[in-house]
C-alpha cells in the first residue's frame, strides 16, 4: 500500500501539524486510530506492515509541540540524567536543564573516571537523542536517492529532505526553502561563495574586507582568489577586548572594495560582532556581505532577514547536528548571479555535448548525490532548539559565560583573552607559566573537555601576542557546577605548580 504524498508530508513542509495527522489519519486510516497497547490512540507506523504513516502526535511534559513518540526533539528513554540538584535544578525555557542534559546521552559518560564535562562546543557539540534516533529512523523506513527514483522511498527521502530544508528556511528566517543550499560545512559554503560568486568578478587591484576576528575558513578562501585574480584582503580591526572598532572598519571601503566577509561570533575570543551595523555600512557602498554564523547560530536567534547578509553560512555539527552537513544561505539575486561551483548530476536541466542547461538555486549548487540523511538530521536538531527556544537558550548560556568569565578571573596566574562585553560561548584563557597543552592534558584527567592550542584563528591570537589558548566553550546544557569543576581544577594545578 502506498502512502499519498499529502499524509507523509502534507504541507510539504516536514513534520505535519497535529491537526493535519489527525484529520488526514481519520480519513486515511481509520482503524489506527484505535487504542494500541498503550492506549494512547496514536497512530503507529509499524501499525501494518510496510505503512510509513506519521504518528499522532505526542506532547512533551514541558507542553512543547508534539512529535511522533521516540522521535520526536524529547525521545526517551533518557539517559543518566543530572539530578535536578546536580544542574541546580535550572530551567532553560519550559524544560528543565536536567531533562535537556538527559537528552544527550554522551554527557552521561565517565572520562578517567571522572563525570564527562564537555566544555569543547566551539569545536563540535554534541548530539541529542532525537538526532541520533532521526538518523537510525531514515536509514531503517526512508533511505534512497532523492529527486530521481519513481518509488515510495525515493519519495520519502525527497519529502525528508526537502522537509529539512524547510526547517533551516524557518530557522534563520529565510523567505523560502530555495534560499538553502545544502554544502559539506561552513567551510564548503565559504569556498563556494568564493569561487562562485566573488572570484568571476575580481581583477587586480580589487579588494576584498575580512576582519581580525575570523576563523582561517573565513580568511584562507579569500586569500585564494585574491592570489589568482590580483586583488587584496584588507582587514578590519579589534580593540583589546576583542571587538571590532567599528570606525576603522568604516575606513577601509573605498572605490576598489569589492566584497565583505566577517564573522558573527569569534571562535576563538567569543565576541559576538556588530554585525548587523557591519552590512548596512557594506550596503551603503553597494556590495554584498558574507557572514561566517559558524559560532552564532547555536548561541542566538539568527534571522538573515534582519541581518540583510547576503550570504550566510553554517555547519550542522555546531548546532547538535551532524558532521558533513552544513549551511549556505544567499540571496535569490546573488544565488543566480553566481556560477555553479562544481558540475555533475542533479544540478542540471539538459545536457548535450555542446552545451548544459542549469537548474535554478539551490539545485544548482548540489552536484551529485549529497549528505541527505545528515541533512534530515540537521533539520531533527533545529527541531529540536527550537522546541526549547533559541532566545532561552541565548539568555541560559549569558548566564554561563558571566558566571565562567567571574570566576576564571579569580583563578592566580590566569588571564582572560577576549572580554568584549557582548560575547557568547567562549572562555579564551592563558595561565602563567603552563603551556596551554599541558592546561588541557591535566583538565582532561579531570574528565574536563577544552580545546587548547590556536583554534584556526592565529591571526587573533597573534594580536594578543599569543600562539594559542586554553578554550573552554560552552552550550546550553552545561551547567555552572561543570564551570565550579574546571575552575577548582585550574586552581588545583596552580597551587601543585608553587
Ligand atoms: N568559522 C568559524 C567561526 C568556526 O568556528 C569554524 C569551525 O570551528 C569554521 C568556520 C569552520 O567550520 P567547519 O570546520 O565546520 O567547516
Amino acid at each position: 500500500m502506498t502512502i499519498p504524498r499529502t499524509l507523509f508530508d502534507p504541507a510539504g513542509c516536514g513534520l505535519p501539524s497535529e491537526a493535519d495527522i489527525a484529520s488526514l489519519a481519520s480519513a486515511w486510516f481509520p482503524e489506527f486510530l484505535k487504542p494500541l497497547d498503550s492506549g494512547g490512540g496514536k497512530l503507529s507506523p509499524d501499525a501494518a506492515s510496510g505503512i510509513y504513516a506519521p504518528q499522532v502526535l505526542s506532547k512533551d511534559p514541558a507542553g512543547k509541540p508534539g512529535y511522533p513518540e521516540g522521535q520526536g526533539p524529547f525521545p526517551g528513554p533518557r539517559y543518566g540524567s543530572l539530578s535536578a540538584d546536580a544542574s541546580g535544578g535550572r530551567y532553560v525555557g519550559a524544560r528543565s536543564l536536567a531533562a535537556i542534559r538527559g537528552d544527550f546521552p554522551i554527557l552521561a559518560e565517565k572520562v578517567h573516571g571522572h563525570d564527562l564535562v564537555w566544555l569543547d562546543n566551539a569545536a563540535t557539540t554534541q548530539r541529542p537523542k532525537a538526532v541520533i534516533q532521526r538518523l537510525t529512523c531514515f536509514y531503517e523506513r526512508e533511505n534512497s536517492n532523492v529527486h530521481r527514483g519513481a518509488h515510495e522511498l525515493a519519495a520519502r527521502a525527497t519529502d525528508a529532505l526537502e522537509a529539512a530544508r524547510n526547517k533551516v528556511a524557518r530557522f534563520i528566517g529565510a523567505p523560502s526553502p530555495d534560499n538553502i543550499v545544502f554544502v559539506r560545512g561552513t567551510t564548503e559554503g565559504i569556498n563556494l561563495t568564493a569561487q562562485a560568486f566573488v572570484k568571476p568578478f575580481l581583477k587586480p587591484g580589487d579588494e576584498i574586507i575580512l576582519t581580525m576576528l575570523e576563523h582561517h575558513a573565513n580568511i584562507v578562501p579569500w586569500q585564494i582568489i585574491a592570489e589568482e585574480t590580483g586583488a587584496r584582503i584588507r582587514v578590519a580591526p579589534i580593540d583589546p577586548s576583542g571587538q571590532i572598532i567599528l570606525s576603522e572598519y568604516e575606513k577601509l571601503f573605498n572605490r576598489h572594495t569589492r566584497f565583505v566577509a566577517l564573522t558573527q561570533v569569534s571562535n576563538a575570543l567569543g565576541t559576538i560582532t556588530p554585525a548587523a551595523d557591519m552590512v548596512r555600512i557594506a550596503h551603503a557602498q553597494g556590495l554584498r556581505v558574507l557572514i561566517d554564523g559558524a559560532q552564532a547560530v547555536s548561541h542566538l536567534p539568527v534571522n538573515v532577514a534582519a541581518l540583510d547578509a547576503d550570504w550566510y553560512v553554517f555547519s550542522g555539527h555546531k548546532i547538535f547536528g551532524p558532521t558533513g552537513i552544513g549551511v549556505l544561505y544567499g540571496k535569490r539575486e546573488v544565488l543566480e548571479a553566481a556560477r555553479p561551483y562544481q558540475g555533475g548530476g542533479n544540478m542540471i536541466a539538459d545536457v548535450t555535448f555542446e552545451r548544459t542547461l542549469y537548474q535554478g538555486p539551490p539545485a544548482k549548487f548540489e552536484a551529485g548525490t549529497g549528505n541527505i540523511a545528515d541533512a534530515v538530521g540537521l533539520g531533527a536538531a533545529l527541531d529540536y532548539v527550537d522546541a526549547i527556544g533559541m532566545e532561552h537558550i541565548a539568555a541560559w548560556e549569558q548566564e554561563l559565560v558571566a558566571y565562567g568569565m567571574k570566576a576564571l578571573a579569580g583563578v592566580a596566574g590566569l588571564r582572560l583573552v577576549g572580554t568584549a562585553s557582548h560575547k557568547a560561548g567562549v572562555l579564551s584563557f592563558v595561565l602563567d607559566r603552563c603551556h596551554n597543552e599541558d592546561v588541557g592534558r591535566f583538565l582532561n584527567t579531570k574528565g574536563i573537555a577544552v580545546r587548547a592550542g590556536h583554534h584556526c584563528a592565529q591571526p587573533v591570537l597573534r594580536f594578543f601576542g599569543l600562539e594559542g589558548t586554553v578554550r573552554p566553550s560552552l552550550a546550553f546544557y552545561n551547567t555552572f557546577e561543570e564551570i565550579d569543576k574546571l575552575v577548582q581544577a585550574l586552581q588545583e594545578l596552580t597551587d601543585r605548580r608553587k
